[in-house]
């Protein structure tokens, strides 16, 4: 689904949006892998983050349904500022940028050297994906916000496809990258499924996201400054993540947490994961995972 609405001008968003939210703007929901409620751990009326009481996945029930989480993606100063936005390149968020996209090229390439096809799924300005190309690998990109796949065509001349992954074009790709974008998913499982699917054979995935286990997410608790329970639905840990991936048919070959390696510079509370897909059944003609399959049947 395009977002023909998401408008390519206007001032900044408020970052006091938060308080505008009302019981009427949530919802409920349930582990995406074990399909069972969760168990508060902090209340930020109207949300709730919950713990899954089986498989300890972390994530916001209630949270914003989907046309409320539509209207705050659709505000113009969404994606703009931070790292998101066009700076200057000497500025710290790009020096950041680019330090990160070294060590992440880096990362991917002990997997996977270029040249090879990668998919990178929120592209924004397209800033690693030029760097990706430059490295030697054939790219492509998808993101939802018009500004950003407009950027990333008219000034860096890249194939970038503006919409939801599903719609995007679905060749197969060697690399399929997608950096802080898991925590904002609404059923990860079904998005890391789909990962999956656009890997070819011997296809390598590489990853950031904030965690629930970091050092900062543990002594700041509700205060954590990356809780943000508008956006960040789903709370990882390097075991929770595996647990997805693998029940997703992908393998976590690599977790790097540690701010002072490159690929997560300056990061305390974030961590880069990168792996394979698992290989899949060659006689099931649906391109499903043969190690993703429970015991008792999928969800
Ligand atoms: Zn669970």
């Amino acid at each position: 689904m395009p977002n023909s609405s998401m408008a390519a001008t206007g001032p900044p968003g408020s970052a006091a949006a938060a308080a505008r939210w009302t019981a009427a703007d949530t919802e409920p929901v349930t582990c995406c892998v074990c399909g069972l409620d969760g168990v508060p751990v902090y209340r930020l009326p109207p949300f709730a983050v919950v713990r899954c009481p089986v498989c300890e996945l972390v994530f916001v029930s209630p949270r914003l349904s989907s046309p409320a989480l539509q209207r705050l993606y659709d505000e113009p100063g969404y994606f703009e500022g931070g790292v998101y936005g066009a700076q200057s390149a000497l500025s710290p968020a790009m020096v950041l940028q680019r330090t990160w996209t070294a060590g992440r090229l880096a990362a991917i390439g002990r997997l996977r050297r270029p040249p090879g096809r990668l998919l990178e799924i929120g592209s924004g300005y397209g800033l690693f994906l030029a760097a990706a190309r430059t490295a030697g690998y054939d790219v492509r990109g998808v993101e939802l916000s018009r500004t950003g796949a407009d950027h990333s065509r008219a000034w860096l001349g890249l194939d970038v496809f503006c919409g939801q992954l599903a719609d995007a074009p679905s060749e197969p790709a060697d690399v399929v990258c997608f950096w802080d974008t898991l925590e904002h998913v609404p059923d990860p499982l079904q998005f890391l499924r789909e990962v999956g699917l656009r890997l070819a054979p011997g296809g390598v995935f590489a990853l950031s996201v904030p965690y629930f286990s970091s050092v900062p997410a543990r002594l700041l608790r509700s205060r954590w400054w990356t809780l943000k329970p508008e956006q960040h639905i789903w709370h990882f840990t390097p075991a929770t993540l595996r647990l997805v991936a693998a029940r997703a048919g992908l393998v976590v070959t690599s977790v790097i947490a540690s701010p002072l390696r490159q690929a997560n510079a300056g990061r305390s509370d974030s961590l880069v994961a990168v792996g394979r897909a698992l290989p899949r059944n060659p006689s099931d003609g649906h391109g499903r995972h043969v190690a993703a399959e429970p015991a008792g049947g999928s969800p």
